[in-house]
């Protein structure tokens, strides 16, 4: 078996054991990146030369007998949202195009430290605001099943370069889905762990309430590895859990007897599409063959899920991207009077950049704001920033962001009551299995929509996993999700394990991935 076909688990064996050096190992990946990057643009910067370096560090100081790490020699993608110090972190956005951090997020000084190779940083929605990809600022990333369709977002870069073997994990970030949809969408394994599991000090803020940091690999087994490197309290992070983290990994491959899976009913109302219901119930199937039993159960407030996490997200977002302003981070526009005085212009999206008009501002450097931020957000970013300014604007917090507060309280509540009668709850990631890029763009709420099923673990705060569960007709992966009480991530691995044992759709390849072919519009 070539390298890059080698699972996470397999590779850390390999190179302890010396079956594999780190360098064969991450020649392997990168020669994968070099070869299908330019059709996917999964990865927005690919750290050839860094990641050889590490690789070498590895296979000397295992040639010497010294101690390696439990994750030597895996390669490992990054979230471009996720601060790495060597690397640039664009958050797929003009505003960071240029951004170095000073430090390495926890998780990747983790990752470091267990001895991984850092190959490179993943495309994604911009500022993690979208659930196709298509919010980038550089260019869509394309799903490796079907190039014409999307790959989900907003990790949409890790989940593409993980099913096009172009890295065995990726590591993703989720507000409302963003791991566990394009996981989905691309046939892949994507834990969202428990709000605070996972620390997200260096993790660039979207939705504080919500973010949450976690695996997207090729199995629950892969995720249970790499969790138990990255998940556990960090006193950097304020929102951090204590509590040990467990052994996850020797807590697989075990019956799921007695384990009880809730059925939401509705999840298979009007809109979830036909082929993917059938996956959904084939899964519920399996998980029955496996010991557990199904029963329905109510979540009474989820389907007011989305209009919640459309508030309280914005809300968070506008608060937290205020920060972007040209003087403390990001991109700062150019002085009018350096760039030769222009009329109020158009910027490429067809969005009006701040006027030019002269005493338009009150202040240059109030104009200094103003453009920067005119220049360096896409239109969705900018979307959210003014839902989310104007539901806290005073006369009418108490009427959106306080009620959304009062309905996430409820919609936790469900999930509380919920899990008195079950363990885990199953169903489907989205009604649909990938659409086509450019379907949705000119319909925000179409694409908003696409977060039915993911948004209310996060506003709960709960795990939920994606794995695949079967294929459509024409070729594409169904993704399955079970969501389990908090610091329920064991039996979510637990339970995904036991089905990847019983079935293999978790090891289909996309055949082919077209080689040529620019990945931008
Ligand atoms: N699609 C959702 C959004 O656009 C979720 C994004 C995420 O989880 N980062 O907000």
């Amino acid at each position: 078996m070539q390298p890059a076909e080698l699972t996470a688990i397999d590779i850390v064996t390999a190179v302890r054991q010396g079956d594999l050096t780190a360098v064969q190992c991450t020649l392997a990946f990168l020669q994968r990146i070099e070869a299908h990057n330019g059709s996917i643009n999964a990865f927005l910067h690919v750290d050839a030369a860094g990641a050889l370096a590490t690789a070498e560090r590895i296979d000397k100081r295992r040639s010497q007998g010294l101690p390696i790490g439990p994750l030597a020699g895996l390669p490992v993608a990054v979230k471009d949202a996720i601060c790495t110090a060597d690397q640039p972190t664009t958050c797929a956005s003009k505003m960071l195009a240029h951004f170095r951090p000073p430090y390495d997020a926890e998780v990747v000084a983790r990752l470091r430290a267990a001895d991984a190779v850092i190959v490179g940083k993943t495309n994604m929605d911009e500022f993690a605001m979208g659930g196709s990809n298509e919010n980038s600022a550089f260019g869509p990333v394309r799903n490796p099943w079907d190039v014409t369709r999307a790959p989900g977002g907003s990790s949409g870069g890790s989940a593409a370069c993980v099913a096009a073997d172009m890295a065995p994990v990726a590591i993703g970030s989720d507000t409302g889905g963003s791991i566990r949809q394009p996981a989905g969408l691309c046939g892949i394994t994507g834990l969202k762990p428990t709000y605070g599991r996972v620390s997200r000090r260096g993790l660039v803020a979207f939705a504080s309430s919500l973010d949450q940091i976690g695996p997207m690999a090729r199995s629950a087994a892969d995720c249970a590895l790499i969790m138990e490197t990255i998940a556990g309290h960090d006193p950097g992070d304020a929102t951090s859990l204590t509590g040990g983290v467990p052994r996850y990994s020797t807590q697989l491959d075990q019956p799921l007897a007695g384990v009880r899976i809730g059925r939401v009913p509705e999840h298979f109302a009007a809109g979830l599409d036909p082929e993917v219901a059938r996956g959904v119930e084939e899964a519920f199937a399996v998980f029955k063959a496996a010991g557990a039993t199904v029963h329905d159960i109510q979540l009474p407030h989820a389907k007011y899920g989305v209009p919640t996490y459309y508030l309280i997200a914005p809300c968070e977002a506008s608060s937290n991207l205020a920060r972007y302003d040209g003087a403390h981070y990001g991109h700062r526009a150019t002085r009018r009077d350096e760039e030769g005085h222009r009329a109020t212009r158009r910027d490429e999206e067809g969005h009006g950049t701040a006027p030019h008009t002269p005493g338009a501002f009150e202040s240059p450097l109030v104009e200094m704001y103003c453009r920067s931020r005119a220049e360096g957000f896409g239109p969705e970013v900018k979307r959210r920033i003014m839902l989310g300014t104007y539901a806290l604007s005073a006369g009418y917090y108490d009427a959106y962001y306080a009620k959304a507060l009062r309905v996430r309280r409820l919609i936790r509540q469900d999930y509380l009551n919920a899990f008195e009668q079950v363990d885990l709850i199953g169903g489907p990631v989205s009604a649909t299995a990938a659409f086509k890029l450019g379907e949705k763009t000119n319909d925000p709420l179409a694409m908003y929509l696409v977060d039915l099923y993911t948004v209310t673990a996060n506003l709960a705060g709960v795990g939920g996993i994606s794995f695949p569960c079967g294929f459509t007709k024409s070729g594409l992966p169904i993704g399955f999700q079970l969501q389990a009480p908090a610091l329920g991530e064991g039996l979510l691995l637990r339970a995904t394990d036991r089905f990847q044992h019983l079935t293999a759709w978790h090891q289909r390849r996309p055949k082919s991935i077209p080689s040529a072919g620019p990945a931008g519009r």
